[in-house]
């Protein structure tokens, strides 16, 4: 195919050639196309070119082209000619811009096809199991860069300003697969990694900030060869970073594409938590080239599979290159947020039927990633590292460069682990929830048995086959629990029943916990079931700070962010009792501010700087101490400090308490941001500010357009959860509903709505539930029903508070 956009006017035009199989004798070929025009139509069988009349079906998205007399079986050839805008709204074929040295905006032109978006570029068969080698060939500006999926193999001036550049023709890769970028960027020299040249392609000025993404890559690549036992497929990775982009990154082969903040970053300038989502998401999407692109689901249903096995390998590979990051410890985070959605009625299956696109894009949740991702942990230390890994290797053996269905991954399992891997995993799969492990422990002997864990307390019957991995003080043993109660002979005094918080589920035993003998992601576990099992009424909320002073010794970043995701819960739900939220609050903190400082200590590890970060922002921000938000204060002032992870608290600390000065401080601290890291640090600040003045001026910026539509859902999600003006920004969202759907991207919609879950308390519009039931949102109607579901558990937990 052949695409030339025009970046002055916003449109393109291309010409497409498609070889085909004519299967039966047909005068119809029905393909996939989406706000294109199609101009010329032809098939050329044996030589001869006939000409095909074209009718485009806009709400199927489906072309349908028809020949004059009917076309025998045998090969054919396609060949259309079509014109289309470059759109603003993140998806397909679209713009992006950026501001160059010289002050003047520029435009770039990029793609995002998953899932179903390829068909807005160019008229395709646009389903993943109709594979196809892509021949992409762009005419572009010669001053401008071209990027796709193979590597460049010509550019030829045409003499009128413009270049053709003609690209290696790809392996055989499903539509939504291709990728193409042109603008005003640069490319770093190719990094060789055993014979892979690996670049990133940038915004002119940021080479600076490539160094880390490309290590990263490097390392990432040679584990990820190692693991699978197979080449880099592609044989060439491009990392393209975008100033407008609807997803985090995108695992186009050899052309993968990310969000700026997710790729470009300053080690010296930011913090542990910025570098590890730059090293988890550039992972996430390697991961992907050999499962998702190489071997490709079948079906969107198997888009879950494809998501969750991405997001447990790019664990694996960080962990194999930074084991004192603990990730495991940091994905407790993550697995809390999927249990949190899975313990609603509301919640679904991990794998669904799949008929519509609103369906397949309905896929890319929490549920599918982070439950998804999960629950391969929970299987793989089931069934072994080494064994799980032979299994994989297989898999992708049988299918190398075709098309899958989830059961053939089990079956592959099967084959080499001899457990009943299919069995297993239904369950976990095909039924919403999780379960709730019980331990009673009575003369050396453990029971354990199940029943849903649900916020509504209900027992539907459901029950699953649950790996419960048991640790006594002498060592760990394991079962396989299922429909009726179990009982253990213990070796030793039990620990606890989900050794490794590798499984999925929440538990409860009734021996006490010695937080001496648990890992730090287990004394994070334990503070998170304790949280959520006061979330489904069974402890008094008013006691969880009281329970969280067992931990305020611990050392470790993710136990004290599992006790800061529960006190910053309860203050959500009642502000009006914040005084009391701020001394329990600066109660439980005030020993480890104390113990951390200001400054980071000679050799003191990545996550001990992160936790002060965090601790210190609690303290400015919850526990309102006046201590650290006077020296939070004087750093401002003074205009930066030695570590990052402290600058992001004290950029949230004044901005929690700050004025409209501090505001156009912080807005012009945005502006002139040198990192991306720094720039979103500043921006997410600016919905902080607790004055009504500077939350209708962020508001302005949104609906003005101001602010990118990338980061337009999120401020939006964080304005709705505001201290104070929460019920402003819901009435504004309400206001511009029209505006807001129909130029955000469209996967954004539902997750700007997550904010809809802090809409309790005082001066709330009681007919939120009415509003969204009215307004539905097609590609996200489930989430949005979780939200509010959810939104009813803060209302019970907020009534129970305030009594
Ligand atoms: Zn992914």
């Amino acid at each position: 195919m052949e695409l030339r956009p025009d970046l002055d006017e916003h449109t393109f035009t291309g010409t497409v050639a498609i070889d085909v199989e004519v299967a039966t004798t047909t005068d119809r070929i029905t393909c996939n196309a989406a706000e294109l025009v199609v101009l010329d139509a032809a098939v050329i069988v044996d030589g001869e070119r006939t000409a095909l009349s074209a009718s485009l079906d806009e709400a199927a998205e489906r072309l349908v082209l028809l020949a004059p007399s009917p076309l025998a079986p045998g090969r054919a050839r396609l060949e259309l000619a079509f014109s289309g805008l470059l759109n603003d709204r993140l998806r397909g074929f679209y713009r992006s811009t950026l501001v160059g040295a010289d002050g003047v905006e520029q435009t770039i032109a990029t793609t995002q096809f998953q899932s179903t978006d390829a068909r807005r570029a160019f008229p395709c068969f646009d389903e993943p199991d109709m594979k196809a080698s892509f021949g992409v060939t762009l005419v572009v500006p010669e001053d401008l860069l071209a990027v796709s999926n193979g590597a460049e193999v010509s550019r030829t001036p045409l003499g009128d300003g413009t270049d053709r550049v003609v690209f290696a023709d790809t392996i055989e890769l499903s539509t939504y697969l291709v990728a193409f970028v042109v603008g005003p960027m640069e490319a770093t020299d190719p990094v060789d990694v055993d014979g892979v040249p690996v670049r990133i392609i940038h915004p002119p000025g940021r080479g600076d900030q490539t160094a880390f993404a490309l290590e990263v890559a490097a390392h990432s690549l040679r584990w990820l060869v190692d693991w699978y036992g197979i080449d880099v497929p592609g044989g060439k990775v491009d990392l393209v970073a975008l100033p407008d982009f609807a997803f985090g990154a995108m695992e186009n082969l050899g052309c993968i594409t990310f969000r700026e903040v997710l790729l470009l970053v300053d080690p010296e300038s930011a913090d542990q938590r910025e570098l590890e989502s730059v090293a988890s998401v550039l992972s996430h999407e390697l991961a992907h080239l050999w499962f998702g692109d190489l071997v490709t689901m079948r079906w969107w249903n198997g888009i879950w599979l494809n998501e969750a096995f991405a997001t447990f390998m790019e664990m694996k590979a960080v962990e194999a290159w930074r084991p004192d990051w603990d990730v495991w410890a940091g994905f407790g985070a993550a697995r809390a947020a999927a249990l949190d959605v899975d313990a609603l009625a509301s919640t679904r299956p991990i794998e669904y039927p799949v008929v519509t696109p609103a369906d397949a894009e309905s896929m890319f949740d929490v549920l599918t990633y982070q439950k998804g991702a999960a629950v391969v942990r929970m299987l793989e230390q089931f069934l072994g590292e080494e064994a799980f890994r032979d299994g994989v290797r297989r898999y992708l053996a049988d299918h190398l460069g075709g098309n899958t269905d989830n059961e053939d991954l089990w079956a592959a399992l099967e084959t080499t682990t001899g457990q009943p891997v299919g069995d297993l995993m239904h369950d976990w799969i095909f039924r919403g929830g999780f379960p709730l492990v019980e331990a009673t422990v009575d003369d050396g002997r453990c029971t354990l048995s199940q029943r849903p864990f649900r916020y509504d307390g209900l027992d539907d019957g459901s029950r699953w086959q649950v790996p419960v991995r048991l640790r006594t003080t002498v060592g760990e043993q394991r079962v396989l629990l299922g429909d009726d109660p179990v009982v253990v002979d213990l070796a030793g005094t039990l620990v606890t029943v989900n050794a490794g918080a590798a499984g999925f589920h929440r538990s409860r035993m009734d021996a006490p916990h010695d937080p001496g003998r648990l890992t730090a992601v287990e004394r994070s576990m334990t503070v998170d079931d304790r949280w959520a099992a006061t979330l489904a009424g069974r402890h008094d909320p008013a006691a969880f700070a009281g329970f969280a002073a067992s931990f305020v010794d611990d050392p470790d970043l993710a136990v004290w962010q599992a006790v800061l995701r529960g006190i910053g819960t309860l203050d959500l739900v009642a502000p009006e009792r914040h005084r009391t939220l701020a001394s329990e609050a600066g109660g439980l903190l005030t020993g480890i501010v104390g113990r951390l400082g200001w400054a980071p200590a000679n050799g003191e590890d990545d996550r001990t700087r992160q936790l002060r970060g965090v601790v210190l922002a609690a303290a400015g921000t919850l526990a309102d101490d006046p201590g650290v938000i006077a020296e939070a204060r004087r750093r401002w002032s003074s205009g930066g400090s030695a570590d990052p992870a402290v600058d992001g608290a004290v950029v949230a600390v004044v901005a929690t308490h700050g004025d409209g000065a501090d505001r156009a401080e912080c807005r012009r601290r945005f502006e002139a941001s040198g990192s991306a890291q720094e720039e979103q640090r500043h921006l997410r600040a600016l919905a902080l500010f607790g004055g009504l003045t500077e939350v209708e001026a962020l508001l302005g910026e949104v609906h003005d357009g101001t602010v990118r539509t990338q980061d337009a859902p999120f401020l939006l999600r964080s304005l709705l959860a505001h201290r104070h003006h929460r019920a402003v920004a819901w009435r504004s969202v309400t206001d511009h509903w029209e505006d807001l759907t129909g130029r955000l991207p469209s996967n954004s919609i539902a997750r700007m709505l997550e904010g809809v879950r802090a809409l309790v308390g005082a001066g709330i519009d009681p007919e939120v539930d009415r509003f969204l039931d009215d307004h539905p949102v097609p590609q996200g109607a489930l989430m949005v029903a979780q939200h509010c579901e959810r939104r009813g558990v803060n209302v019970r937990l907020r009534t129970r508070l305030l009594g």
